[in-house]
């Protein structure tokens, strides 16, 4: 393929294809969603929420104070303990059915605010986040009146109330991983989405009202940290699950050790794409740009490492280089974009620092050859080579669409270097030897290790990470135990 490729294929231009914007149909300001109905917050604070891609205001909504936090938490014990601890697990089936329909109905709509909010490429929340939201209360609701057969013991009991928080790279999708497991075992919920992407999860309490679910069953606030942190240390609250950075999931950890709470964490990492000489290079290049460039690597699990076999290194790299110039970074509402916009200013500005930390330290940038925007958060698609184990970026969680590549001998080597990280969250693994990749996937230390693909996501299998990168699991038979007395 390399040398029968057209020259000017990195000139390749596609025709605008805008998704319109107006299917939004957003309001101008939201309440809190407490006990089935959208309510002023106690004390009408308001902020904020942009698109990241213009930095224009989409809407205010309400932050949430301790009172509202308290209301909430209230409303949910009281469904609780009054219907849904009652509720049969078929009866719980039919609401989780329900839901996962009107996703789907108005899936379009999601995808526009979801995209308008976040600022990822249109085509990634019509075809991922949206349907993976959607699946994961399909999934859920077949599991609800089977809790007796799940291995659990004859009877699991639910917790309680639930209290979660949520960060802003997948806001609907982490509301789904969220809610529809707790739902499912039979749990009340207190939900918090992030406080740069709140809409897809209010548009969600819209369609949980359509769903004529039970008032204070699910419960939504709207806030930053205080609001979270409020919700942390409620003491009516038996569960608490976060996901989010690693600083403040130990601080979460510090604050709930000493109470009756269960705690689930999902937190950073900084996954290692390991890529051996036999691997077929074309598919590796395109396993490499989905794993770091996927969602403007805004991605926990992100192939943010690049570990590659040396005999292969140049070509490989020189592949990879040659297709970033080919992302089309801009527009997240055009149907064309792979790349989108940096979810805020903050994000951005961490971005920026890590990078130069960089080549501070010695290691060798390489910038997408694409023309940003000049209004809103952007960051081109970036790749560094000459990394050393010891550098920040191939340390620290960047967020963002930065890849950092090293080299390794032999499979120990491949190994010892993917281990060397505080995290433990994902990995990949790309080879022709089956035999190899169990070699390698059994003494990694990551909680998911892809074959041969990177970034695939189901309900039906548990995601989660080991050492700094959190403890329990989300999806499959494995996100029922977290919100299970067992
Ligand atoms: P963040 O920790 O800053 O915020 C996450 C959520 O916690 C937000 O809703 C925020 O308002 C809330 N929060 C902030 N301070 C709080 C406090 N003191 N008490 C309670 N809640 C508080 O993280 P972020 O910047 O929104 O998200 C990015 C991080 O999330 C990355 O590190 C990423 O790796 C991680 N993440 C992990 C997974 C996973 O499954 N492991 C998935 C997505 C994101």
């Amino acid at each position: 393929m390399d040398s029968n490729l057209p020259s000017t294929l990195g000139s390749f231009s596609y025709d605008p294809a805008p998704e319109s914007a107006a299917i939004a149909r957003l309001q101008s300001s939201y309440g809190l969603f407490i006990n089935g109905a959208f309510t002023a917050p106690e004390n009408h604070a308001q902020f904020a929420t942009v698109n990241p891609a213009t930095g224009h205001v989409l809407a205010t909504v309400a932050q949430a104070s301790d009172a509202d936090v308290d209301r909430a938490v209230a409303a949910a014990r009281h469904a609780y303990e009054t219907q849904w601890s009652k509720t049969t697990g078929a009866e719980r089936a039919k609401y989780l059915f329900r839901i996962a329909r009107l996703i789907q109905e108005r899936s379009r709509e999601l995808a526009v605010v979801e995209t308008l909010d976040n600022g990822k490429p249109i085509r990634e929340s019509r075809d991922i986040d949206v349907p993976l939201a959607a699946a994961h209360f399909f999934y859920y609701a077949g599991w609800a009146d089977k809790l007796e057969h799940a291995g659990f013991g004859p009877a699991p009991q639910p917790l309680g109330v639930a209290g979660q928080i949520i960060p802003w790279n997948f806001p609907l999708l982490m509301a789904a991983w969220k809610l529809a497991p707790a739902l499912a075992a039979g749990n009340t919920c207190v939900l918090k989405p992030a406080e740069t992407t709140p809409l897809s999860a209010l548009i969600l309490a819209e369609i949980l009202q359509q769903a004529e679910l039970p008032a204070g069953v699910v419960n939504i606030i709207t806030g930053d940290g205080s609001t979270g942190s409020a919700l942390v240390q409620h003491p009516d609250v038996n569960k608490i699950a976060f996901t989010g950075s690693t600083d403040v999931g130990r601080l979460i950890q510090e604050r709930v050790a000493s109470s009756h709470k269960r705690l689930t964490l999902e937190l950073g990492g900084k996954g290692a794409n390991i890529v051996f000489d036999d691997a077929p290079i074309d598919e590796v290049v395109e396993g490499i740009i989905d794993g770091i460039f996927f969602n403007q690597g805004h991605v926990c699990c992100a192939g943010s490492r690049l570990l590659v076999q040396e005999s292969v290194a140049e070509e490989v790299t020189r592949r990879l280089l040659r297709r970033v110039d080919q992302l089309r970074v801009g527009d997240p509402m055009d149907k064309n974009t792979d790349v989108g916009a940096i979810n805020s200013a903050a994000q951005l500005a961490r971005i920026e620092e890590l990078v130069e930390w960089g080549e501070r330290e010695g290691a060798t940038r390489y910038d997408a050859n694409c023309t940003l925007p000049s209004e809103g958060f952007w960051f081109k698609p970036t790749v560094f080579t000459n990394v050393d184990q010891s550098h920040r970026i191939a340390r620290d969680e960047i967020f963002g669409p930065v890849l950092s590549v090293l080299t390794f001998r032999t499979p120990e080597e491949a190994v010892a270097k993917a281990n060397n990280s505080v995290y433990g969250l994902a990995c990949g693994v790309w080879s022709e030897k089956g035999s190899r990749t169990l070699w390698v996937a059994q003494r990694l230390r990551a909680g998911v290790i892809w074959a041969n693909t990177y970034n695939k996501f189901d309900p039906a299998s548990p995601f989660g990470g080991v050492r700094e990168s959190g403890f329990g699991r989300e999806g499959g038979r494995h996100g029922l135990e977290a919100y299970l007395n067992v």
